[in-house]
């Protein structure tokens, strides 16, 4: 700590000149601009507050920092020394099989002598401290010859460095007081010993930080302050309050990632009327409701009147749907836009792929039926993707001008500027997350009417996913979004079995093929899912399987079955034909990519066979799995897979053993990183440094119900400034940039 600490009598100045957070890193005693150079270039650093937030990757525990000539042989100790050369030997393994390689490190202390270190059958260790690394090797002290030798000690490297500019020397200072020493993001250049001197400096100079939160909200949540968090995430006197700094700045990434997403909701809702879709007691969606021939379940029925409270207010709905592969999406959507034409509106469905428009277009035409469709005095409904006829477009598109078209079904086809609805009550996007961005925002603008008071009116907006997302990165993500979920699956279906068979499983292929022509016998489907459309030269060194050789592979294995192909390269005319003969039974395998990933809804499928699994992600293979098990058949899903990393290994075993989706997505949370999952969506959103989403899901929900109340009371920060201040400084870009993620 500054001042106290036993630095307290080293070279640097007593009175180091005070810095503040948004001062240069020049502002720094002894920092000039060719470090600021090389932090900026190495790491974006440009301020102190910068240099703050390069924070540890982990913090080492290193015992007893000690020299050479005072340590015991048989005691522990830590030892600071710089590589000068490695060898390496293999002998054979006294008693037992195999042989043993030895590496074996000559570190010399500054000015001190050498000792040795040895590692065993860690042939990798050389290349990861080559000769001129500097480290901290801590283990027990053995005596080898004269020298002293440790083995297999635990190390930390300090980074590179040359004995003539007395660099271990202020490498061993680094480490002198401190037994939780941080390890940094480090170049060569800036090896993690330096910036922990340079930070340390920054402490030592900082004038103490002002909290943007009170000490009541503090209190509350039990957060130590943020000058103390801001010391112990670099320099902790001990591991809890290493914690508790941690603790404390993910709550405040969180909390201002939340006051932002909240604060432009409710931006959003003061600028923007919506439609009052009131459900009503004599509409269609309730006679809908009344004619199915199957009972709602108990998640449907809740979703239904979740959503109907939304759309019958004068806010716009901006909820999201979601609902594991199965759970009868389809049929919730369906009464929302009932509810919409209902009230003498129209209502516009939007989803990624052709395939997908069919599909749903022909479930609405058959959900509809009871309730007369197409024809005189029924709901009429069109579908409009790119392969819609000129003559057939230009007849819809008037009659969604006239108001004649209730419902339409489409593709980013429905984004075209020649599409402009009567009266557009609601918009409902399916598979939202396999849609760019500005095209989720598109069709919303669709609308274009204004209300009374001046503001703009826009349609009520439901997004719906089978993808699930956990938890802590919806609220994240969708921190401004309404969130329901299906978490219940009709009753009645059969749980699929999955396997995981591997190349070296000999004889299983011809058992499973034997097993298809089974089914088939019984009218039972296959669907058979590969990486790839085509074969291209290096995928067939490595021997992944395409569609097209695929199919061709299994017309001759099964010459008396009907094989057919769909991929993404056919027509749309080759693509409907295949599906049709597939869907009405005349095909008993399909052959496929995965274009068939979303909404294929064929209950007769029984089998999904998905080649080179470990191609896919986690998420993918889920939803691939999802298009078996619709009927009352029991279904399999079978996985083949050589996987070469252990990641591959574990996403394959994962989708094996379990059949919740949101239990998957949490694997998938965990093995990828939110990395991927966030920073692929990210628009606009401050980064999170700290926060793990997996693992801090409680502060998400805590953070994000605490914006909420913050923001419903106080709109424009007036009673909040610091917060206000905040936020602004975290969301570089402003908020107005991340208008993308307005429909989610
Ligand atoms: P999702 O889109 O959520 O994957 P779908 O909406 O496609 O699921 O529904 C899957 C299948 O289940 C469809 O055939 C649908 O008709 C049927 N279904 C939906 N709700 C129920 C229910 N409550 N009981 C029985 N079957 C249902
Ligand atoms: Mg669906």
């Amino acid at each position: 700590m500054p001042g106290d600490g036993p630095d307290a009598g080293r070279a640097a100045p007593d009175d180091p000149t005070p810095v503040h957070r948004d001062d240069p890193v020049t502002a720094l005693d002894g920092v000039g601009p060719a470090t600021a150079r090389r932090l900026h270039e190495a790491f974006g650093i440009a301020t102190i507050g910068d240099l703050l937030a390069h924070y540890p990757r982990r913090h080492n525990d290193l015992g007893e920092l000690m020299d050479l000539t005072a340590v015991t042989v048989g005691e522990p100790a830590t030892l600071v020394g710089m590589v000068l050369d490695w060898t390496t030997r293999t002998v054979p393994r006294r008693g037992r099989r195999g042989r043993l390689t030895i590496s074996e490190a000559v570190v010399a202390t500054d000015p001190g002598p050498t000792f040795l270190v040895t590692y065993f059958n860690q042939g990798w260790r050389p290349n990861t401290l080559p000769p001129g690394t500097v480290a901290a090797f801590s283990g027990k002290v053995e005596r080898f010859k004269s020298f002293l030798k440790l083995s297999a000690p635990e190390v930390v490297n300090l980074g590179r460095a040359s004995m003539l500019e007395g660099d271990v020397d202020a490498a061993v200072a680094s480490l002198d007081h401190q037994s939780l020493l941080p390890v940094y993001p480090a170049t060569d250049d800036l090896p993690t010993w330096k910036l922990a001197g340079l930070v340390e400096t920054v402490l030592d100079a900082l004038v103490p930080v002002v909290d943007w939160l009170d000490l009541d909200l503090l209190d509350r949540h039990d957060l130590v302050d943020l000058d103390r968090a801001l010391r112990w995430i670099h320099l902790p006197p001990d591991r809890p309050s290493l914690a508790a700094a941690r603790r404390r700045l993910v709550f405040d990434e969180l909390f201002t990632l939340q006051l932002g997403l909240q604060w432009r909701r409710a931006h959003l809702r003061a600028r923007l009327a919506g439609v009052d879709n009131h459900p009503r007691p004599d509409g269609r969606a309730v006679a809908l409701w009344s004619a199915l021939p199957f009972r709602p379940t108990d998640a449907q029925t809740r979703a239904v009147a979740g959503i109907g409270a939304d759309m019958g207010a004068d806010t716009p709905m901006h909820r999201l749907l979601q609902g594991d592969v199965g759970s009868g999406k389809t049929l919730v959507a369906v009464h929302a836009m009932l509810t919409a034409v209902d009230n003498g509106r129209q209502a516009a469905m939007m989803v990624p792929t052709e395939v997908l428009a069919d599909q749903h277009f022909l479930t609405l035409l058959d959900l509809l039926e009871p309730l007369g469709v197409n024809m005189f005095d029924g709901v009429r409904v069109e579908l409009l993707t790119s392969s819609t006829t000129t003559s057939e477009r230009r007849r819809i598109l008037s009659g969604l001008l006239t108001g004649d078209v209730d419902m339409i079904v489409g593709t980013h086809a429905l984004l075209e500027e020649g599409v402009r609805f009567a009266d557009l009550g609601l918009v409902v996007v399916d598979e939202q997350h396999r849609f760019g961005v500005n095209q989720r925002v598109g069709l919303k603008a669709k609308r274009d009417a204004t209300s009374a008071d001046g503001r703009a009116t826009i349609p009520d907006v439901l997004v719906m996913t089978a993808t699930p997302i956990p938890r802590s990165l919806a609220l994240t993500l969708y921190g401004d979004l309404d969130v329901t979920v299906l978490d219940e699956l009709p009753p009645g279906r059969t749980p699929i079995t999955t396997q995981y068979i591997t190349p070296r499983e000999a004889g299983r292929r011809e058992r499973l093929y034997g097993f298809v022509r089974d089914q088939a016998s019984r009218g039972l489907q296959t669907y058979v899912v590969c990486p790839l459309v085509e074969d291209s030269d290096a995928d067939v060194l490595e021997g992944v399987r395409s569609a097209v050789s695929e199919h061709r592979r299994l017309q001759a294995t099964f010459p008396d079955l009907e094989v057919e192909l769909v991929h993404g390269q056919l027509s749309s005319a080759d693509k409907e034909a295949a599906m049709t003969r597939f869907r009405t039974g005349a095909a008993s395998i399909l052959v496929a990519t995965t274009v068939i990933e979303v909404g294929i809804d064929v209950p007769t499928a029984t089998i999904m066979i998905i080649e080179d699994a470990d191609r896919f992600g986690i998420s993918q293979l889920h939803q691939l799995r999802g298009r078996v098990g619709r009927g009352t058949d029991t279904s399999y899903c079978v996985l083949f897979a050589d996987p070469t990393t252990e990641e591959g290994d574990e996403r394959l075993l994962a989708v094996a053993e379990t059949t919740d989706g949101f239990a998957l997505a949490d694997v998938d949370l965990r093995l990828r990183g939110q990395g991927q999952l966030f920073g692929a969506r990210q628009s606009g959103l401050p980064d999170l440094k700290l926060a793990q989403l997996h693992r801090d899901l409680s502060v998400v929900q805590a953070t994000r119900n605490l914006a909420r109340t913050v923001i419903d009371d106080d709109p424009e920060f007036a009673r909040h400034p610091a917060m206000k201040a905040e936020v602004l400084r975290r969301y570089e870009g402003g908020l107005d940039d991340f208008a993308a993620l307005e429909t989610g």
